[in-house]
């Protein structure tokens, strides 16, 4: 493997995906989030962004990345605007170009877009001038959630280099998890899924991935196992019972001693209680789920810092 020297320079202005960033990229962007975590009390970056304008434009449901988006882009003093959708011109069928360049007219600088449509952010950069975050477009991508769920693993495991991280249920339908199998096998993991077959097989034959054909082979020896919400407003055709997937895919303590017994547990929220997993593993001693919403900010500022060139 080749080591690279820690990155010192940026050139990304936007982040669409994890997939263009190297190893020493995305050390970089943990290492910053770690100073940030530390320093967020003393207000010491506060005036980073302050010629920035953060424009918030969720076309989907969101409390955490959206809260932790803005709350970001506050503790570097940039001014934040909500695109409260509901009371805005998407409602009389302005197209979403439209919409960006009239955010970009009024004075927004960065884009922060979620998106149902994979690629939505890829226009946003087509067709304005804004810096643009993906926050999430379709089932594509979700780059600033795989970050977090990177640097809360490597708090916790101290590093991911050799580890082995499943990853449990709707993968196919999970931009969560398409950008984390790219993280964490850059950073050095082994990565299994599992799941309902047509929510794995695409998997099969990638590279450092392995498609493990019942929950008790994806969790034996894993070091930390991250659980998917079933995506039901997007697994259409292929849909799967939720009582099935219960019987067959719900983690619980006995299914868990399987894994190591120092596993970790992540799912990065929204969970449906009980389907996922057990409320008592959601809220155990082994559960990171907490840590992942807590890293939320400090990831999110390195990202919005390294963009601008602030940092
Ligand atoms: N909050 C994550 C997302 O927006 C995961 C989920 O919704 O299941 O993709």
């Amino acid at each position: 493997m080749t080591v690279e020297a820690p990155s010192r320079t940026w050139s990304q202005r936007h982040l669409l995906d994890v997939d263009g960033l190297s190893r020493a990229k995305i050390e970089r962007i943990l290492d910053l989030a770690v100073e940030m975590r530390e320093a967020r009390a003393s207000r010491e970056y506060r005036s980073l962004l302050e010629t920035e304008t953060v424009g918030l434009a969720f076309y989907e449901p969101s409390t955490r990345t959206r809260v932790s988006f803005e709350l970001a882009a506050k503790a570097l003093g940039a001014t934040t605007v909500d695109l409260h959708l509901a009371g805005s011109s998407v409602l009389k069928g302005e197209s979403l170009v439209d919409t960006l360049r009239t955010l970009e007219r009024t004075g927004v600088t960065m884009l922060v877009l979620r998106h149902g449509a994979a690629g939505a952010p890829h226009l946003a950069v087509r067709t304005t001038g804004m810096h643009v975050l993906n926050a999430g477009d379709g089932t594509h991508a979700h780059p600033t959630q795989a970050l977090l769920d990177a640097l809360t693993l490597r708090d916790a495991l101290g590093s991911l280099d050799g580890r082995t991280v499943a990853i449990v249920g709707d993968v196919a339908h999970s931009r969560v998890a398409r950008s984390n199998l790219h993280a964490l096998r850059t950073l050095g993991a082994l990565v299994r899924v599992a799941g309902p077959t047509p929510w794995v097989n695409e998997f099969d034959g990638w590279p450092d991935v392995e498609v493990a054909p019942s929950l008790a082979e994806a969790l034996d020896g894993a070091d930390a196992v991250m659980t998917l919400r079933v995506q039901t407003e997007r697994a259409t055709k292929d849909a799967v019972s939720l009582d099935d997937y219960v019987r067959d895919w719900r983690l619980d303590d006995s299914r868990m001693s399987l894994a190591n017994p120092e596993a970790f547990i992540l799912h990065p929220g929204p969970t449906n209680e009980g389907v996922e997993l057990t409320a008592a593993l959601a809220n155990g001693p082994r559960t990171l789920i907490g840590r992942q919403v807590e890293n939320g900010v400090p990831v999110r500022m390195a990202v919005m810092a390294l963009l601008t060139g602030a940092a």
